[in-house]
């Protein structure tokens, strides 16, 4: 891979933070954006603009049909069987708090819903709120110290109560890849369907949801090179169409009185309103890049920087790593003895680098291991050694400075 050329196609990371060369680290917040996303953006605005599905002129069927055209992308790239079980939403946030709204009548009193004790809050409130609403119970999968979960227990967690778990593919804090494949065929022998949080899976993992088997997948672009503003729920079609509509209002209907309203198939049920069209195809646009770069390739590249990083960081007196799995992401959530993760973070800020700080939307997380928060340094494909170099340097700096 030649990072070099793949870093010119991202303008954004050459130039100066606070007097040093910027070394992005954040990239599970958030990842930086290709020059092929933008032009497609913004392509998208000076050629194609329309609102989609309405009109029968011909911008609204250029724009239309572009717009399906990254449907079907992304059912190819993640390898649903079809276009229609791919809604487009604002991101995993809204899928995951679309089908808590949806799944709500299935969920009756004295119900349970699983979850991980890994989760991210967006796949954690939106089930708690909804127990709470429906009388139902939120049962949490423990994490064991290493940030792995015991399939063992799991099972044994899965009674006739459960009626759905949701868990992580990828852990945004510890990095922990969860074995999807295997949690999804013990839930489904249980006769438990399984929504997979894959916000952070979708950029570090190949998904396949066929192979996996997930009833749900749900992740947002801008995890991988997409726009902010635009994401996937996935659903397997023997459910969504079960399953009533999520917003109403235009697009979404089939045909509408006074008196009543019929739905729209497929997956317009579930696309209310005007869409984040140039979103879609800046999405598209990303996956495309990435894909030309080969997922292989990139998970190769994550992969040498996470050792390499890890082995550097482990090296400075009073480290903590939290997250040990076999089977890990491009993740380090750490913290130093005697230094506080916040004033570290600032400190590294004023050397131009940029990570995350604090509980991560992770609070039970942190919870469980006794802590407020920690420092996150997250790798994307554009990342190289020397930043890492730079990076553990900057981190020994501000150590000593803070102790
Ligand atoms: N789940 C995980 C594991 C995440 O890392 C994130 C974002 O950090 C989310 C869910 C929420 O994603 P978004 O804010 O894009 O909706």
């Amino acid at each position: 891979m030649d990072i070099e050329h793949i870093r010119k196609d991202f303008p954004i990371l050459n130039q100066q933070v606070n007097g040093k060369p910027l070394v992005y680290f954040d990239n599970a917040a958030t990842t930086q954006k290709p020059l092929p996303v933008i032009q497609r953006i913004t392509d998208y605005y000076l050629h194609e603009n329309s609102n989609v599905h309405r009109g029968v002129h011909h911008l609204s069927l250029v724009a239309t049909e572009a717009y399906e055209k990254a449907r079907s992308f992304v059912a190819n790239y993640i390898n649903a069987e079809d276009s229609k079980e791919i809604i487009f939403t604002r991101g995993t946030t809204e899928s995951v708090n679309l089908l808590a709204t949806v799944l709500s009548p299935w969920i009756q009193a004295g119900d349970e819903i699983v979850i991980s004790g890994m989760e991210h809050h967006s796949n954690l409130v939106p089930w708690q709120q909804l127990c709470e609403r429906n009388k139902a119970r939120l049962k949490v999968l423990p994490v064991d110290l290493d940030g792995t979960i015991d399939l063992n227990f799991l099972k044994k967690m899965l009674t006739p109560q459960v009626k759905l778990l949701a868990i992580t593919h990828i852990s945004n804090v510890l990095g922990t890849i969860n074995p999807v494949k295997e949690i999804v065929r013990i839930a489904h022998e249980q006769g438990v369907p399984v929504l997979l949080d894959g916000a952070q899976g979708i950029a570090h993992a190949k998904v396949d949801v066929q192979d996996i088997g997930a009833d749900f997948y749900a992740f947002s672009g801008h995890k991988i090179y997409a726009p902010m503003g635009i994401g996937i729920l996935y659903g397997r079609f023997t459910w969504l169409r079960r399953l009533p509509p999520y917003q109403f209002g235009g697009e979404m209907i089939d045909k509408v009185s006074f008196e009543k309203t019929t739905f729209n198939e497929l997956p317009y049920k579930y696309e209310a309103g005007t869409p984040n069209v140039a979103g879609a195809l800046g999405l598209e646009a990303a996956l495309r890049y990435v894909e030309e770069i080969g997922l292989d390739n990139i998970f190769d590249h994550e992969d040498k920087l996470l050792q390499y990083a890890t082995k550097k960081l482990q090296d400075i007196e009073g480290m903590r790593i939290f997250g040990h799995a076999k089977d890990k992401a491009a993740v380090i959530s750490f913290l130093i003895n005697g230094v506080h993760p916040y004033d570290l973070g600032m400190l590294l800020d004023q050397m131009g680098i940029a990570v995350r700080t604090g509980h991560h939307c992770a609070e039970p997380l942190m919870d469980f291991y006794g802590i407020q928060g920690t420092v996150r340094s997250s790798f994307g494909m554009y990342n190289t050694m020397e930043e890492i170099d730079v990076f553990a340097d900057a981190v020994e700096k501000a150590v000593q400075m803070l102790r």
